[in-house]
Protein backbone atom coordinates (compact mmCIF):
# COMPACT_ATOMS: atom_id res chain seq x y z
CA UNK A 1 0.00 0.00 0.00
CA UNK A 2 0.97 3.57 -0.70
CA UNK A 3 0.03 7.14 0.00
CA UNK A 4 -1.63 9.07 -2.70
CA UNK A 5 2.00 10.29 -3.77
CA UNK A 6 2.82 6.76 -4.45
CA UNK A 7 5.10 7.17 -1.52
CA UNK A 8 6.09 4.87 1.23
CA UNK A 9 7.70 5.72 4.20
CA UNK A 10 10.39 3.72 5.59
CA UNK A 11 10.90 3.10 9.41
CA UNK A 12 14.23 3.16 10.66
CA UNK A 13 15.39 1.07 13.94
CA UNK A 14 18.24 3.29 15.58
CA UNK A 15 19.57 0.26 17.31
CA UNK A 16 20.79 -1.91 14.25
CA UNK A 17 19.94 1.02 11.39
CA UNK A 18 17.85 -1.86 9.76
CA UNK A 19 14.13 -1.68 8.20
CA UNK A 20 11.65 -2.25 11.13
CA UNK A 21 8.40 -1.02 8.84
CA UNK A 22 7.00 0.23 5.62
CA UNK A 23 3.92 2.18 6.13
CA UNK A 24 1.82 4.75 3.05
CA UNK A 25 3.34 8.02 3.50
CA UNK A 26 0.26 10.35 3.20
CA UNK A 27 0.39 14.05 1.54
CA UNK A 28 -1.99 17.16 1.59
CA UNK A 29 -4.52 14.71 0.07
CA UNK A 30 -4.92 12.53 3.44
CA UNK A 31 -4.72 15.62 5.49
CA UNK A 32 -7.47 16.19 3.69
CA UNK A 33 -9.41 13.35 4.12
CA UNK A 34 -8.68 12.89 7.76
CA UNK A 35 -9.50 16.55 8.84
CA UNK A 36 -13.04 16.07 6.61
CA UNK A 37 -13.70 12.74 8.90
CA UNK A 38 -12.93 14.85 12.12
CA UNK A 39 -15.28 17.15 11.02
CA UNK A 40 -18.14 15.02 10.23
CA UNK A 41 -17.84 12.91 12.98
CA UNK A 42 -17.24 16.75 15.69
CA UNK A 43 -21.27 17.18 16.12
CA UNK A 44 -22.20 13.54 17.26
CA UNK A 45 -18.88 13.02 19.57
CA UNK A 46 -19.62 16.74 20.79
CA UNK A 47 -23.38 15.97 21.70
CA UNK A 48 -22.21 12.58 23.50
CA UNK A 49 -23.39 12.36 27.10
CA UNK A 50 -20.00 13.48 29.26
CA UNK A 51 -20.46 10.64 31.34
CA UNK A 52 -20.60 8.19 28.03
CA UNK A 53 -17.48 10.03 26.73
CA UNK A 54 -15.67 9.15 30.19
CA UNK A 55 -16.61 5.26 29.82
CA UNK A 56 -14.98 5.50 26.40
CA UNK A 57 -11.91 6.94 27.68
CA UNK A 58 -11.70 4.50 30.36
CA UNK A 59 -12.24 1.92 27.91
CA UNK A 60 -9.27 3.27 25.82
CA UNK A 61 -7.10 3.06 28.70
CA UNK A 62 -8.23 -0.21 29.11
CA UNK A 63 -7.21 -0.90 25.69
CA UNK A 64 -3.31 0.65 26.08
CA UNK A 65 -2.93 -1.16 29.29
CA UNK A 66 -4.11 -4.25 27.37
CA UNK A 67 -1.15 -3.88 24.34
CA UNK A 68 1.37 -2.85 27.33
CA UNK A 69 3.93 -4.94 26.44
CA UNK A 70 3.75 -4.70 22.35
CA UNK A 71 3.37 -0.87 22.69
CA UNK A 72 6.22 -1.01 25.06
CA UNK A 73 8.63 -3.10 22.65
CA UNK A 74 7.16 -1.37 19.55
CA UNK A 75 8.54 2.42 21.28
CA UNK A 76 11.63 0.97 22.44
CA UNK A 77 12.24 -0.49 19.11
CA UNK A 78 11.32 2.46 17.06
CA UNK A 79 12.74 5.14 19.23
CA UNK A 80 15.41 3.11 20.44
CA UNK A 81 14.99 3.82 24.07
CA UNK A 82 15.10 1.34 26.55
CA UNK A 83 12.61 -1.11 27.20
CA UNK A 84 12.02 -0.20 31.07
CA UNK A 85 11.46 3.42 29.70
CA UNK A 86 9.45 2.80 26.87
CA UNK A 87 7.15 0.67 29.67
CA UNK A 88 7.24 3.65 32.22
CA UNK A 89 6.11 5.72 29.19
CA UNK A 90 3.20 3.44 28.05
CA UNK A 91 1.92 3.14 31.09
CA UNK A 92 1.85 7.20 31.46
CA UNK A 93 0.16 6.85 28.31
CA UNK A 94 -2.98 5.09 29.97
CA UNK A 95 -2.69 7.12 32.81
CA UNK A 96 -2.87 10.16 31.08
CA UNK A 97 -6.29 9.16 29.04
CA UNK A 98 -7.53 7.96 32.95
CA UNK A 99 -6.97 10.68 34.18
CA UNK A 100 -8.45 13.36 30.97
CA UNK A 101 -11.87 10.75 31.65
CA UNK A 102 -12.97 12.64 34.65
CA UNK A 103 -12.67 15.13 31.94
CA UNK A 104 -15.75 15.50 30.89
CA UNK A 105 -18.08 15.54 33.65
CA UNK A 106 -16.20 18.82 35.38
CA UNK A 107 -16.16 21.11 32.34
CA UNK A 108 -18.53 22.82 34.37
CA UNK A 109 -19.08 26.91 33.99
CA UNK A 110 -19.63 29.78 36.21
CA UNK A 111 -22.84 31.90 37.08
CA UNK A 112 -22.35 35.11 37.45
CA UNK A 113 -24.93 37.81 38.52
CA UNK A 114 -25.32 40.84 36.93
CA UNK A 115 -28.36 43.55 36.01
CA UNK A 116 -31.64 42.19 35.19
CA UNK A 117 -31.03 38.50 34.66
CA UNK A 118 -28.27 35.79 34.79
CA UNK A 119 -24.87 35.38 33.46
CA UNK A 120 -23.43 32.11 33.02
CA UNK A 121 -20.44 30.82 31.08
CA UNK A 122 -19.64 27.54 29.37
CA UNK A 123 -16.58 25.56 28.21
CA UNK A 124 -17.23 24.62 24.70
CA UNK A 125 -15.08 22.70 22.35
CA UNK A 126 -13.05 24.02 19.34
CA UNK A 127 -13.87 21.14 16.56
CA UNK A 128 -11.46 19.68 14.56
CA UNK A 129 -7.44 20.23 16.48
CA UNK A 130 -4.49 19.17 14.55
CA UNK A 131 -1.69 17.79 16.74
CA UNK A 132 1.50 17.67 15.67
CA UNK A 133 4.14 15.51 17.57
CA UNK A 134 7.96 15.06 17.95
CA UNK A 135 9.72 11.99 17.96
CA UNK A 136 11.46 11.32 21.12
CA UNK A 137 8.39 10.60 23.52
CA UNK A 138 6.52 9.33 20.76
CA UNK A 139 2.87 8.20 22.07
CA UNK A 140 3.26 10.11 25.85
CA UNK A 141 3.34 13.20 24.19
CA UNK A 142 0.60 12.57 21.63
CA UNK A 143 -1.57 11.01 24.65
CA UNK A 144 -0.53 15.02 26.56
CA UNK A 145 -2.51 16.09 23.72
CA UNK A 146 -4.82 13.72 22.58
CA UNK A 147 -6.76 13.13 26.01
CA UNK A 148 -7.50 16.28 27.17
CA UNK A 149 -8.72 17.60 23.66
CA UNK A 150 -11.46 14.77 22.95
CA UNK A 151 -12.39 14.48 26.61
CA UNK A 152 -13.67 18.55 25.81
CA UNK A 153 -15.27 16.74 23.08
CA UNK A 154 -13.27 17.69 20.28
CA UNK A 155 -12.35 15.55 17.37
CA UNK A 156 -8.86 14.78 16.27
CA UNK A 157 -6.38 14.69 13.70
CA UNK A 158 -2.60 13.38 14.49
CA UNK A 159 0.33 13.76 12.99
CA UNK A 160 3.36 12.45 14.51
CA UNK A 161 7.00 12.54 13.93
CA UNK A 162 7.90 10.22 10.68
CA UNK A 163 10.66 8.73 12.21
CA UNK A 164 8.28 7.19 14.91
CA UNK A 165 5.10 6.61 13.85
CA UNK A 166 4.18 3.07 14.85
CA UNK A 167 3.20 3.42 18.41
CA UNK A 168 0.70 6.27 17.54
CA UNK A 169 -0.30 3.95 14.10
CA UNK A 170 -1.70 0.94 16.98
CA UNK A 171 -3.26 4.03 19.28
CA UNK A 172 -5.14 4.60 16.01
CA UNK A 173 -6.63 0.93 16.13
CA UNK A 174 -6.89 0.79 19.15
CA UNK A 175 -9.21 3.31 19.55
CA UNK A 176 -11.83 1.96 17.18
CA UNK A 177 -11.23 -1.38 19.04
CA UNK A 178 -12.12 0.51 22.45
CA UNK A 179 -15.45 1.93 20.67
CA UNK A 180 -14.69 5.79 19.80
CA UNK A 181 -16.33 6.21 16.95
CA UNK A 182 -15.21 6.09 13.44
CA UNK A 183 -13.68 9.56 12.50
CA UNK A 184 -13.03 10.86 16.23
CA UNK A 185 -9.13 10.22 16.11
CA UNK A 186 -7.29 10.21 13.54
CA UNK A 187 -3.50 9.41 12.42
CA UNK A 188 -1.90 10.68 9.23
CA UNK A 189 2.06 9.75 8.83
CA UNK A 190 3.88 12.04 6.92
CA UNK A 191 6.63 14.63 6.64
CA UNK A 192 6.09 17.91 8.50
CA UNK A 193 6.84 20.03 5.11
CA UNK A 194 3.86 18.48 3.67
CA UNK A 195 1.28 16.72 6.02
CA UNK A 196 2.32 19.18 9.11
CA UNK A 197 2.01 22.01 6.91
CA UNK A 198 -1.27 21.48 5.42
CA UNK A 199 -2.82 21.06 9.00
CA UNK A 200 -1.48 24.31 10.08
CA UNK A 201 -3.29 25.86 7.18
CA UNK A 202 -6.29 23.47 6.73
CA UNK A 203 -9.50 26.24 7.29
CA UNK A 204 -11.22 23.63 9.33
CA UNK A 205 -8.74 22.90 11.76
CA UNK A 206 -9.69 25.64 14.90
CA UNK A 207 -6.18 24.58 16.69
CA UNK A 208 -2.81 23.56 16.27
CA UNK A 209 -1.06 21.44 19.72
CA UNK A 210 2.49 21.54 18.69
CA UNK A 211 5.64 20.22 20.48
CA UNK A 212 9.51 20.01 18.94
CA UNK A 213 12.16 22.26 18.10
CA UNK A 214 11.93 26.19 18.49
CA UNK A 215 12.14 26.89 15.23
CA UNK A 216 9.63 24.61 13.59
CA UNK A 217 7.08 25.87 16.45
CA UNK A 218 7.53 29.65 15.18
CA UNK A 219 6.95 28.77 12.00
CA UNK A 220 3.61 27.05 13.05
CA UNK A 221 3.00 30.08 14.97
CA UNK A 222 3.23 32.40 11.98
CA UNK A 223 1.14 30.10 9.43
CA UNK A 224 -1.55 30.13 12.15
CA UNK A 225 -1.54 33.58 12.67
CA UNK A 226 -3.41 33.84 9.11
CA UNK A 227 -6.26 32.34 10.29
CA UNK A 228 -6.12 33.09 13.81
CA UNK A 229 -6.09 29.77 14.56
CA UNK A 230 -5.37 28.90 18.34
CA UNK A 231 -2.31 27.29 19.09
CA UNK A 232 -0.01 26.00 22.22
CA UNK A 233 3.83 25.48 21.99
CA UNK A 234 5.84 22.57 23.68
CA UNK A 235 9.46 23.73 22.27
CA UNK A 236 12.71 23.37 23.03
CA UNK A 237 15.12 23.58 26.27
CA UNK A 238 18.38 24.36 27.72
CA UNK A 239 17.74 23.48 31.64
CA UNK A 240 19.65 23.99 34.54
CA UNK A 241 20.82 21.80 37.65
CA UNK A 242 21.85 24.09 40.18
CA UNK A 243 24.20 22.33 42.74
CA UNK A 244 24.81 24.26 45.73
CA UNK A 245 28.12 23.07 48.00
CA UNK A 246 25.54 22.18 51.30
CA UNK A 247 23.51 19.98 49.05
CA UNK A 248 24.03 15.85 49.21
CA UNK A 249 26.03 15.69 46.66
CA UNK A 250 26.10 11.97 46.63
CA UNK A 251 22.40 12.16 45.45
CA UNK A 252 22.63 15.27 43.20
CA UNK A 253 25.41 13.15 41.13
CA UNK A 254 23.77 10.07 41.74
CA UNK A 255 19.85 11.97 39.75
CA UNK A 256 22.56 14.09 37.27
CA UNK A 257 23.12 11.48 35.00
CA UNK A 258 19.55 10.26 34.56
CA UNK A 259 18.34 14.02 34.23
CA UNK A 260 20.82 14.59 31.29
CA UNK A 261 21.66 11.22 29.51
CA UNK A 262 18.16 9.92 30.20
CA UNK A 263 16.53 9.14 26.68
CA UNK A 264 20.06 9.69 25.16
CA UNK A 265 19.66 13.52 26.20
CA UNK A 266 16.14 13.84 23.61
CA UNK A 267 14.47 15.28 25.92
CA UNK A 268 13.73 18.97 26.05
CA UNK A 269 13.61 18.52 30.22
CA UNK A 270 17.22 17.62 29.82
CA UNK A 271 19.36 19.15 32.80
CA UNK A 272 22.81 19.72 30.20
CA UNK A 273 24.06 22.72 31.97
CA UNK A 274 24.97 21.72 35.86
CA UNK A 275 25.87 25.00 37.39
CA UNK A 276 28.37 23.64 40.51
CA UNK A 277 28.75 25.95 43.49
CA UNK A 278 32.84 26.15 42.85
CA UNK A 279 33.88 24.84 46.27
CA UNK A 280 32.22 21.50 45.11
CA UNK A 281 33.08 20.97 41.07
CA UNK A 282 36.26 18.99 41.61
CA UNK A 283 34.20 16.88 44.15
CA UNK A 284 30.77 16.47 42.18
CA UNK A 285 33.08 16.06 38.48
CA UNK A 286 34.61 12.83 40.62
CA UNK A 287 31.35 11.70 42.26
CA UNK A 288 29.34 12.12 38.34
CA UNK A 289 32.50 10.35 36.54
CA UNK A 290 31.75 7.40 38.85
CA UNK A 291 28.17 7.19 38.22
CA UNK A 292 28.34 7.77 34.24
CA UNK A 293 30.43 4.74 34.50
CA UNK A 294 27.70 2.69 35.92
CA UNK A 295 25.45 3.69 33.15
CA UNK A 296 25.31 0.72 30.30
CA UNK A 297 24.94 1.55 26.78
CA UNK A 298 23.66 -0.92 24.21
CA UNK A 299 20.26 -3.16 23.33
CA UNK A 300 17.15 -1.14 23.90
CA UNK A 301 15.52 -4.90 24.44
CA UNK A 302 18.44 -5.76 27.33
CA UNK A 303 16.88 -5.45 30.84
CA UNK A 304 20.38 -3.65 31.78
CA UNK A 305 20.32 -1.07 29.65
CA UNK A 306 19.76 2.21 30.58
CA UNK A 307 20.80 4.01 27.33
CA UNK A 308 20.34 3.67 23.49
CA UNK A 309 21.28 4.67 20.49
CA UNK A 310 20.16 8.20 18.83
CA UNK A 311 17.21 8.30 16.77
CA UNK A 312 19.14 8.77 13.22
CA UNK A 313 22.48 9.02 11.61
CA UNK A 314 21.82 12.86 10.96
CA UNK A 315 20.97 13.35 14.47
CA UNK A 316 24.27 11.92 15.42
CA UNK A 317 26.23 14.00 13.34
CA UNK A 318 24.62 16.99 14.58
CA UNK A 319 25.25 16.13 18.29
CA UNK A 320 28.88 15.12 17.37
CA UNK A 321 29.51 18.67 15.72
CA UNK A 322 29.43 20.17 19.45
CA UNK A 323 32.23 18.62 20.67
CA UNK A 324 34.86 20.08 18.96
CA UNK A 325 37.76 21.41 20.95
CA UNK A 326 35.91 20.76 24.31
CA UNK A 327 37.52 19.16 27.18
CA UNK A 328 36.04 15.61 28.35
CA UNK A 329 36.03 15.11 31.71
CA UNK A 330 34.24 11.53 31.78
CA UNK A 331 32.68 9.42 28.57
CA UNK A 332 30.99 6.46 28.23
CA UNK A 333 31.35 3.13 26.16
CA UNK A 334 29.19 2.70 23.20
CA UNK A 335 29.16 -1.06 21.66
CA UNK A 336 30.88 -1.13 18.03
CA UNK A 337 28.97 -1.86 14.92
CA UNK A 338 25.31 -0.97 13.51
CA UNK A 339 23.56 1.48 15.84
CA UNK A 340 23.42 5.50 16.16
CA UNK A 341 25.32 4.79 19.09
CA UNK A 342 27.13 8.12 21.10
CA UNK A 343 28.85 8.15 24.23
CA UNK A 344 27.75 10.09 27.03
CA UNK A 345 29.45 12.73 27.77
CA UNK A 346 30.85 15.39 30.41
CA UNK A 347 32.80 18.28 29.40
CA UNK A 348 34.57 20.46 32.05
CA UNK A 349 35.99 23.26 31.60
CA UNK A 350 33.93 24.60 29.13
CA UNK A 351 33.30 28.42 28.28
CA UNK A 352 29.81 29.72 29.30
CA UNK A 353 29.49 31.33 26.44
CA UNK A 354 30.59 28.17 23.76
CA UNK A 355 27.75 26.42 21.49
CA UNK A 356 27.91 23.42 24.13
CA UNK A 357 26.58 25.82 27.34
CA UNK A 358 24.37 27.79 25.18
CA UNK A 359 22.35 25.92 22.41
CA UNK A 360 20.10 23.00 22.87
CA UNK A 361 22.14 20.07 21.94
CA UNK A 362 19.44 17.24 21.96
CA UNK A 363 21.97 14.82 22.84
CA UNK A 364 23.86 13.12 25.68
CA UNK A 365 26.70 15.73 26.47
CA UNK A 366 26.21 18.08 29.75
CA UNK A 367 28.54 20.72 30.42
CA UNK A 368 29.67 22.13 34.30
CA UNK A 369 29.54 25.68 35.03
CA UNK A 370 30.61 27.10 38.22
CA UNK A 371 29.44 29.58 39.94
CA UNK A 372 30.17 31.69 43.50
CA UNK A 373 26.66 32.80 44.87
CA UNK A 374 22.69 32.76 44.62
CA UNK A 375 22.85 35.78 42.22
CA UNK A 376 25.15 34.30 39.77
CA UNK A 377 23.19 30.83 40.01
CA UNK A 378 20.13 32.80 38.96
CA UNK A 379 22.03 34.76 36.06
CA UNK A 380 23.61 31.97 34.66
CA UNK A 381 20.60 29.71 34.99
CA UNK A 382 18.57 32.55 33.13
CA UNK A 383 21.07 33.15 30.24
CA UNK A 384 19.09 31.77 27.72
CA UNK A 385 16.03 31.76 25.47
CA UNK A 386 14.66 28.66 26.93
CA UNK A 387 12.64 28.22 29.77
CA UNK A 388 11.27 25.19 30.11
CA UNK A 389 12.78 22.77 33.52
CA UNK A 390 15.43 22.53 35.89
CA UNK A 391 16.16 21.61 38.94
CA UNK A 392 17.86 22.95 42.49
CA UNK A 393 20.09 20.95 45.06
CA UNK A 394 20.60 22.39 48.45
CA UNK A 395 20.71 22.03 52.16
CA UNK A 396 18.96 25.39 52.54
CA UNK A 397 14.92 25.14 52.27
CA UNK A 398 14.78 28.95 51.93
CA UNK A 399 16.93 29.36 49.23
CA UNK A 400 15.63 26.50 47.38
CA UNK A 401 12.44 28.19 47.31
CA UNK A 402 14.40 31.84 46.21
CA UNK A 403 15.66 30.12 43.63
CA UNK A 404 12.67 28.60 42.37
CA UNK A 405 11.14 32.17 42.35
CA UNK A 406 13.80 33.32 40.47
CA UNK A 407 14.98 30.86 37.74
CA UNK A 408 12.25 31.60 34.50
CA UNK A 409 10.92 28.44 33.66
CA UNK A 410 7.65 26.08 33.61
CA UNK A 411 8.64 23.51 35.94
CA UNK A 412 11.37 23.40 38.71
CA UNK A 413 12.45 20.40 41.29
CA UNK A 414 14.08 20.69 44.25
CA UNK A 415 16.60 18.00 45.18
CA UNK A 416 14.91 15.89 42.50
CA UNK A 417 15.17 15.87 38.68
CA UNK A 418 11.88 15.02 37.67
CA UNK A 419 9.91 17.11 35.29
CA UNK A 420 6.63 15.50 34.53
CA UNK A 421 3.54 14.04 36.39
CA UNK A 422 -0.10 13.57 34.28
CA UNK A 423 -1.65 15.55 37.61
CA UNK A 424 -0.02 18.97 37.02
CA UNK A 425 0.80 21.68 34.80
CA UNK A 426 3.73 21.46 32.19
CA UNK A 427 5.20 23.66 29.58
CA UNK A 428 7.81 26.30 28.99
CA UNK A 429 8.48 30.11 29.36
CA UNK A 430 10.46 32.52 26.72
CA UNK A 431 11.11 30.04 23.38
CA UNK A 432 10.36 27.09 25.15
CA UNK A 433 7.14 27.83 24.15
CA UNK A 434 3.37 28.84 25.35
CA UNK A 435 0.38 26.96 26.76
CA UNK A 436 0.03 24.37 29.22
CA UNK A 437 -0.26 20.37 29.01
CA UNK A 438 -1.25 18.09 31.85
CA UNK A 439 -2.66 18.85 35.25
CA UNK A 440 -6.43 19.74 35.85
CA UNK A 441 -6.08 23.17 33.36
CA UNK A 442 -5.33 21.41 30.32
CA UNK A 443 -8.41 21.43 28.76
CA UNK A 444 -8.45 25.30 28.60
CA UNK A 445 -6.54 24.57 26.09
CA UNK A 446 -8.76 22.72 23.90
CA UNK A 447 -12.25 24.88 24.26
CA UNK A 448 -13.31 28.25 24.61
CA UNK A 449 -15.17 30.12 27.38
CA UNK A 450 -18.68 31.25 26.14
CA UNK A 451 -20.78 33.93 28.46
CA UNK A 452 -24.71 33.47 27.94
CA UNK A 453 -27.01 35.97 29.77
CA UNK A 454 -30.01 35.23 30.51
CA UNK A 455 -32.91 38.20 30.93
CA UNK A 456 -34.97 37.64 33.90
CA UNK A 457 -35.94 41.44 33.73
CA UNK A 458 -38.38 42.57 30.78
CA UNK A 459 -36.81 46.00 30.21
CA UNK A 460 -32.65 44.42 29.72
P1 LIG B 1 10.73 19.07 14.87
O1 LIG B 1 10.33 20.45 15.21
O2 LIG B 1 11.72 18.86 13.79
O3 LIG B 1 9.46 18.19 14.45
C1 LIG B 1 8.34 18.06 15.30
C2 LIG B 1 7.13 17.72 14.46
O4 LIG B 1 6.85 18.82 13.60
C3 LIG B 1 7.29 16.50 13.56
O5 LIG B 1 6.07 15.79 13.53
C4 LIG B 1 7.56 17.14 12.20
O6 LIG B 1 7.19 16.32 11.12
C5 LIG B 1 6.69 18.37 12.27
N1 LIG B 1 7.07 19.47 11.36
C6 LIG B 1 8.31 19.74 10.87
N2 LIG B 1 8.25 20.82 10.06
C7 LIG B 1 6.96 21.24 10.05
C8 LIG B 1 6.28 22.33 9.43
N3 LIG B 1 6.90 23.19 8.63
N4 LIG B 1 4.96 22.47 9.65
C9 LIG B 1 4.30 21.62 10.48
N5 LIG B 1 4.89 20.57 11.08
C10 LIG B 1 6.21 20.39 10.89
O7 LIG B 1 11.21 18.44 16.24
P2 LIG B 1 11.82 16.99 16.52
O8 LIG B 1 13.19 16.95 15.92
O9 LIG B 1 10.84 15.93 16.13
O10 LIG B 1 11.90 17.01 18.12
C11 LIG B 1 12.94 17.61 18.79
C12 LIG B 1 12.55 18.97 19.35
O11 LIG B 1 11.34 18.87 20.09
C13 LIG B 1 13.57 19.52 20.32
O12 LIG B 1 13.80 20.89 20.09
C14 LIG B 1 12.90 19.33 21.68
O13 LIG B 1 13.35 20.19 22.70
C15 LIG B 1 11.47 19.53 21.34
N6 LIG B 1 10.61 18.91 22.36
C16 LIG B 1 9.92 19.71 23.22
C17 LIG B 1 9.12 19.14 24.20
C18 LIG B 1 8.33 19.99 25.17
O14 LIG B 1 7.39 19.47 25.77
N7 LIG B 1 8.66 21.25 25.35
C19 LIG B 1 9.01 17.76 24.29
C20 LIG B 1 9.72 16.98 23.39
C21 LIG B 1 10.51 17.58 22.42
Amino acid sequence: MTGSDGGRLVVIEPATEEVLAEVPRAGVAEVDAAVAAAKASYPAWRAVDPAARASLMLALAAAIEAAHGELSTLEARNAGKPIADARGEIGMVAATFRYYAAAPERLTGETIPVAGGVAMTFREPLGVVGLITPWNFPLAIAAWKIAPALAAGNTVVLKPAELTPLTALRLGELALEAGLPEGVLNVVVGPGSTCGRRLVEHPDVAKIAFTGSTEVGASIAAGAAASIKRVTLELGGKSANVIFADADLEAAAAAAPGAVFGNAGQDCCARSRILVERPAVEEFVDLMRDKMLQMRVGDPLDERTTMGPLISAGHRQAVASFLAGESVAASVPVPDGSGFWFSPTLLYPTDPSSRVATEEIFGPVACVIPFDDEAEAIRIANDTIYGLSGSIWTGDGARALRLARGVETGVLSVNSNSSVRVSTPFGGFKQSGYGRELGPHATDAYTEVKTVFYATDAKM
